[in-house]
């Protein structure tokens, strides 16, 4: 059996977040183009709502330590 080598690996780029306040769950908001060469500094307003819809929680991040994400592949769904 044949198995293609071109085939995309899985996407290794690095992603901005925060951690959401309640959950603590990732909440991605950027592609960071830095290669994480660079201090990410978050941007000035910041306001972003948590994508866990049990969550669903809104808050400010201004100030908030911005956090690298990689994303890994999902074999399926996480519980
Ligand atoms: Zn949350």
């Amino acid at each position: 059996m044949h198995i293609s080598q071109s085939s995309k690996s899985a996407d290794t780029r690095w992603y901005l977040g925060v951690h959401c306040r309640k959950c603590k769950t990732p909440i991605l908001f950027g592609l960071d183009r830095s290669e994480g060469q660079v201090q990410s500094v978050a941007p000035r307003k910041l306001l972003l709502t948590c994508g866990q819809p049990e969550c669903r929680h809104q808050a400010d991040y201004s100030e908030s330590r911005v956090d690298r994400f990689q994303r890994t592949p999902e074999p399926g769904k996480r519980s």
